[in-house]
């Protein structure tokens, strides 16, 4: 078992769109996902909407919301 073979693998917070976050284990640090287990609908069981990049800011730019 030689030592230092393998990037260093540290605990990670992951912040989802949905503005949930966990934990997990990644090479990079504060990792930014658009779904989650909390929020998917293969998770959920149902269809629930999602702002992904910011897609509301803009439609509401456009109207002068
Ligand atoms: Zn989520």
């Amino acid at each position: 078992m030689k030592p230092n073979i393998h990037p260093e693998f540290k605990v990670t917070r992951v912040t989802c769109a949905c503005g949930e976050t966990f934990e997990t284990g990644s090479v990079k640090e504060n990792l930014r996902v658009e779904i989650c287990s909390k929020c998917h609908p293969f998770f959920t069981g149902k269809q629930k909407f999602v702002d992904t990049g910011g897609r509301v800011d803009r439609f509401k730019k456009k109207y002068n919301l």
